[in-house]
């Protein structure tokens, strides 16, 4: 069957991953849409090469600037813009897959369409499902499309779950644990003074994975692994005492389930996103993803150890967030996106991010979630207070 694919946050790391899956199976997958922020540039590259049925730009002016350059090369991509139209685009009726990797809580809302309109939801976005948890969750049941994840530790322990586990959990299937590995980003050594002067170049070096700038900050100060702890709550349904993180420098083991009769299930491979992005395309078949074979006799080691909760307070704040639940991780996201912002942007101290979130945390009233408004709006409020501290730091 052909799968046509729409493609939000087509200009981003995982984005250009996907394509280049996309690329190598033209017999399966057709591109039905491509959407960027401000990458005017390369999608219009992108759209030269796969001519999808829509784009969408950020704003009027891209909007301007994409379709001279379409009509320069005889491309009859319909062009639009603006955050109503990443919602026209992933329901649109000729499209049933869609990839949601656009960054931040910018992707929540198309995200959720895709899943009201019971499209094969392939999920990077964490933040979507971090802010909207249960929401989410019942907007893919009502929806009645498949939910893929493509996070590398969720799309591992999906694959380690059997089938009738990701349908409906029941205990008779014997899974105890979830264990999301860590590499400990660029910083799990760097003796603790010298994190004072961390540049954004030093925090976006990670030492595995090549990423979009906001996650790598978030996989330096592991917020990341907490986002991917929440992550896992909401796509697994296990409770929170029950997902464990173990950090593992090499990124080989990209997440286990411990099972009652003793049993470890790992998924193993290259630290290459083109592995579960093909996995999630082809589902439940299985595809060439262009990534090399893992060869285990040129690895030294693996190893694996306990987090170290004082060196990454982010990830402390995540557990915290988690278990106080209702609106309490929308405001963990909000906090932590406008404290990296401001660390890769406005020169805020690297240590100052967990501060933000935390004082942010404490500041909003947590309250229980019942509205896609409720979500937005605290999102909103989280946001004026995360930058409210921030001004008062400098
Ligand atoms: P990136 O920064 O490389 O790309 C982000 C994409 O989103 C770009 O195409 C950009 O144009 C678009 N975008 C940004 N802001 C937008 C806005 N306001 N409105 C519309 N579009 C917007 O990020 P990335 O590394 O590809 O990550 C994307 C998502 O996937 C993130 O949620 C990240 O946590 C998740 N993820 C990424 C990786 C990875 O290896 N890069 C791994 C796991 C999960
Ligand atoms: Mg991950």
């Amino acid at each position: 069957m052909m799968r046509h694919v729409a493609i939000l946050g087509s200009t981003g790391s995982i984005g250009v991953n996907t394509l280049d899956v996309i690329r190598a199976h033209p017999d399966r997958f057709k591109v039905f849409a491509l959407t960027a922020s401000k990458q005017v540039e390369l999608l219009a590259e992108q759209c030269i090469e796969f001519a999808p049925a829509i784009a969408v730009i950020g704003d009027v002016q891209g909007a301007a600037q994409l379709s001279a350059l379409l009509k320069e090369k005889g491309i009859h991509t319909q062009v639009l813009y603006g955050p109503e139209a990443l919602v026209t685009a992933v329901t649109d009726s000729g499209c049933d897959t869609v990839m949601a990797a656009i960054v931040g809580a910018a992707g929540l809302v198309p995200t959720l369409a895709a899943a009201k309109a019971g499209k094969r939801v392939l999920l990077a976005n964490k933040e979507a499902l971090v802010m909207s948890g249960h929401l989410f969750m019942q907007a893919m049941k009502a929806g009645g499309g498949e939910l893929l994840p493509i996070d590398s530790e969720h799309n591992a322990i999906f694959q380690c779950l059997p089938d009738q586990f990701t349908k409906a959990p029941h205990p008779s299937l014997g899974v105890e644990e979830l264990w999301l590995t860590a590499s400990g980003g660029p910083f799990r050594n760097t003796p603790l003074q010298e994190l004072n002067v961390i540049t954004p170049a030093q925090a976006c070096a990670h030492p595995n994975w090549v990423m979009g700038r906001k996650i790598s900050v978030d996989s330096a100060t592991m917020m990341n692994k907490g986002l991917e702890v929440i992550e896992a709550f909401w796509l697994f349904g296990l409770p929170l005492e029950k997902i464990k993180v173990l950090i593992h420098p090499q990124s080989v083991v990209h997440s286990m389930v411990r099972y009652v009769d003793g049993s470890v299930m790992a998924q193993l491979g290259q630290p290459d996103m083109r592995t579960p992005i093909a996995y999630g395309l082809a589902w439940p078949e299985r595809i060439e993803a262009g990534v090399a074979a893992l060869n285990l006799t040129q690895l030294a080691s693996l190893s694996f150890s306990e987090p170290d909760l004082a060196r990454f307070p982010c990830l402390a704040l995540a557990f915290a967030a988690a278990k106080a639940g209702g609106v309490a991780p929308t405001v963990l996201n909000a906090a932590n996106e406008i404290a990296v912002a401001a660390f890769l942007d406005e020169g805020m101290p690297y240590l100052q991010i967990p501060q933000v979130v935390e004082k942010t945390l404490n500041a909003i009233q947590i309250s229980s979630v019942d509205s896609l408004e409720v979500i937005l709006d605290i999102d909103a409020q989280a946001r004026r207070a995360a930058r409210d501290f921030i001004k008062a730091i400098h």
